[in-house]
């Protein structure tokens, strides 16, 4: 099965409405627009000053009023480090993503800033975030409702969809990886089935993910599926004693097979088993290299695709 190519673009959803999509790779995220009669706002930023003036640019050709408000979706670097480079926006988050981003002030590290192909020195840094909120945020564009819930504790501490009532369209952070399999350092996985459930349950039509391309209600159904998968594989294989490593490796993805990175599984797989076992994954530490055996699971052809550069070289988690 062929994996999934997209095209690298910014693509208009509506007028006034439209999204980034990053090409396929560690830390490339997405980032959206939404404007109304009176105001807009960006929906994340990306992983370094460049590629979020870019985005800032090609936005504001899409709008007369002024884009001035950013709302992140969670704490995770390639979403916000470059937010700097949007100007003067009033940045919302909720408070534990302050919390979490606070408790990592200083950015991507020397050596990440050295590999990654998206984190940049003097380009990817943490910003102040202005207004601080707890669960649900609704702000007015004239015209436009931008509805920010917070799905709680899912790929981060706090993950929040930005949801547009009168286009019928979510913009869903790393709740929601299209076509490429998941990474991060932690996740319940329970609390992501729940958060995508719950964006089923919308009145929507189009999704935008943290990765990959722009999802309609089908793939959605899919990803929330995927996740059903492997948490119904790691509960079954963990009771009865395989490891975590073994069934990543001779796991059988069937309709998942064209997703990219499919070797990330094994990450996900560790992260599972914390949860098994009673550990909250998203504030304990890995139980084994799992960067490292991902790798060598993608270089022993084991789930066979080419690596992208910044797999081969390291660099930060999305
Ligand atoms: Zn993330």
């Amino acid at each position: 099965m062929k994996t999934e190519v997209w095209e690298s673009k910014v693509y208009d959803i509506a007028p006034g409405i439209c999204a980034y999509i990053a090409p396929n790779g560690l830390a490339r995220s997405n980032a959206s627009m939404v404007a109304g009669t009176r105001f807009g706002i960006f929906i994340d930023a990306l992983g370094n000053a460049e590629l979020t003036e870019a985005f800032r640019a090609e936005a504001e050709r899409r709008t007369e009023v002024p884009i001035n408000m950013l709302a992140l979706t969670h704490s995770h670097g390639d979403h916000v480090f470059g937010a700097h480079a949007y100007g003067n926006v009033i940045q919302f988050a909720t408070k534990k993503c302050k919390a979490e981003a606070d408790a990592d002030p200083d950015g991507p590290s020397d050596f990440i800033l050295t590999h990654s192909l998206v984190y940049k020195k003097g380009q990817s840094f943490r910003s102040p975030f202005q207004v601080i909120y707890e669960d649900d945020l609704e702000i007015d564009l004239g015209g436009r409702t931008v509805l920010l819930h917070d799905c709680g504790a899912c790929h981060t501490a706090s993950d929040v969809i930005a949801y547009v009532p009168e286009e019928k369209v979510a913009f869903c952070g790393d709740i929601l990886f299209n076509k490429v399999t998941p990474i991060g350092s932690g996740f319940h996985a329970g609390a992501l089935i729940d958060a995508l459930d719950w964006l089923l349950r919308l009145d929507c039509e189009t999704y935008v993910p943290g990765h990959g391309p722009i999802a309609n209600r089908a793939d959605l159904v899919l990803a929330r599926d995927y996740w059903i998968f492997l948490w119904e594989q790691a509960k079954a294989a963990h009771a009865a004693g395989s490891s975590a490593i073994d069934l990543a490796e001779d796991l059988d993805l069937g309709r998942y097979e064209s997703w990219t990175e499919p070797e990330r599984v094994v990450q996900l797989f560790e992260c599972m088993y914390r949860e098994l076992s009673g550990v909250d994954p998203l504030t304990s530490k890995p139980t084994f290299n799992v960067h490292g055996e991902r790798l060598r699971m993608a270089r022993e052809g084991r789930r066979v695709h080419p690596l992208t550069r910044d797999e081969q070289e390291g660099g930060d988690e999305t």
